[in-house]
């Protein structure tokens, strides 16, 4: 299994190499600055305490706050939450907010766990880490198998060990308690953006078909935006199986289907293959939205879609890359396409900071602006060093963080 902090920082090498980067700020860039391991006690409800393993990375900060989400996955090392912080980082500068990069985890199969015992894990955490964050020291969010519940837990964990109130210290957080309209769906509709972009430069049909791998938070809302807006999504992927359906699949009711029975298998009039097909299957548009390296060096090759967007963190591996490039697939990276989910918790931020509400009329053309800013700036690099998007958006993104670097005298 490829190593995602080796990906992480082979993707740097390369930029350093296009950029000429600075040797002493490549050094600094290519190891976050702290990395802490925490282990986490809970009482369990057979009376029994368990001891989880968390840890929190902060890559860098140099253009404000540590900011990224908390994961709680049975997958969790502390290779891929450092590789996942130095993502965050690109990511926060290509979409240009005032944010660094830092990522969270905790090794735990959340599924397996009571209410009860995931609000103990949910507050343990917190206090675990407490000392490293803070509104404008290091933001948490939520990430994959955590949510608004879990975020309104360690929120309050938080006040209450600082005896005050401070919304803007976690975001992703429950409207009734300072969160932001249109953050649950704002990876996704960040995503959306961008595919409607790279599709029209690639000259797609607005009826394109699209397979997505993952239907959480991510691929369950852009399933959703696709089908409203025509686009036809032929396969869905969650952990257990793929659905096809050469015409489209009927969006709607499939959520309505895996609401009821909690799988996509009870999905009539479509046919049901291995979860790992979704990757293969005939479509114009590929989604991962799962995990880490879903596309490496042996199932690249087997990609029939023209557009890969990856609202997954870190799905292609380097290897997997160099395979969809050379077969004319046009890959839009991570720290671009997933960028809206980060973006919007900025806002939620800038509304804490203001004790103000936006309308979700407002988020959603603010983030409209800042993702439509961001392709450009991304395409203007890609074209500028005949690259890749992806060192296109990595040398938009290092040459920002460098610059704050220089700035700040870290070289
Ligand atoms: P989630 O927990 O809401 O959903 C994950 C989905 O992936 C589930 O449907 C799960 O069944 C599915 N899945 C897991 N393993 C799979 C496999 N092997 N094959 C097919 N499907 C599989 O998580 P999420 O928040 O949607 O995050 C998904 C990805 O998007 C992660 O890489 C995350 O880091 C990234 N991301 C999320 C956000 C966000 O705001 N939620 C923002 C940026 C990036």
């Amino acid at each position: 299994m490829t190593n995602p902090f080796k990906s992480a920082q082979s993707q740097l090498a390369q930029v350093r190499d296009i950029l000429r980067l600075d040797l002493n700020i490549y050094e600094r860039l290519n190891v976050p600055e702290r990395i802490i391991e925490v282990a986490i006690p809970v009482r369990m409800d057979d009376g029994r305490t368990r001891v989880f393993t968390g840890f929190r990375s902060q890559h860098n900060n140099a253009r404000g706050p540590y900011k990224g989400g908390i994961r709680f996955h049975p997958n969790v090392s502390a290779d891929e939450v450092r590789a996942l912080s130095m993502w965050m980082t690109w990511k926060t500068a290509v979409v240009d907010i005032p944010l660094g990069g830092g990522k969270g985890g905790v090794i735990v199969d959340a599924k397996s766990l009571s209410p009860r015992e995931l609000e103990q894990l949910s507050r343990g955490y917190m206090q675990a880490i407490v000392p490293l964050i803070g509104a404008q020291a290091d933001v948490p969010a939520p990430d994959v198998s955590t949510d608004g519940r879990v975020m309104g837990w360690m929120l309050d964990e938080y006040e209450k060990i600082l005896g005050h109130l401070s919304p803007g210290v976690i975001t992703g957080k429950p409207l009734s308690i300072g969160g932001s309209l249109g953050r649950d769906a704002a990876t996704a509709q960040g995503a959306f953006y961008v595919l409607e972009k790279a599709a029209e430069k690639l000259h797609l049909s607005k009826n394109a078909t699209v397979a997505i791998q993952g239907f959480g938070n991510g691929g369950g809302h852009l399933a959703r935006l696709l089908f409203a807006a025509g686009y036809q999504v032929v396969a869905i992927a969650d952990s257990k199986s793929t659905i096809y359906r050469s015409g489209g699949l009927n969006v709607p009711e499939i959520d309505e289907h895996k609401k009821i029975t909690g799988n996509l298998e009870t999905c009539i009039d479509c046919e049901k293959l291995p979860s790992d097909a979704v990757l293969t299957v005939p479509a114009d548009i590929l989604v991962p939205a799962a995990l880490e390296n879903a596309l490496h060096k042996d199932n690249a090759h087997l990609v029939k879609a023209k557009l890969v967007i990856e609202i997954a963190n870190g799905p292609t591996t380097p290897e997997a890359e160099e395979i969809l490039l050379n077969n004319g697939v046009t890959v839009v990276p991570d720290i671009l396409a997933n960028a809206g989910g980060v973006t919007v918790s900025y806002f939620e931020q800038v509304q804490n900071a203001m004790n103000y509400y936006w309308t979700e009329e407002d988020v959603r053309e603010k983030l409209k602006e800042k993702m439509g800013k961001a392709i450009g700036d991304v395409w203007q690099e890609k074209e500028r060093y005949n690259t890749s998007v992806r060192l296109g958006a990595y040398a938009l993104a290092v040459s920002r963080v460098a610059q704050a670097m220089k700035d700040r005298g870290r070289n």
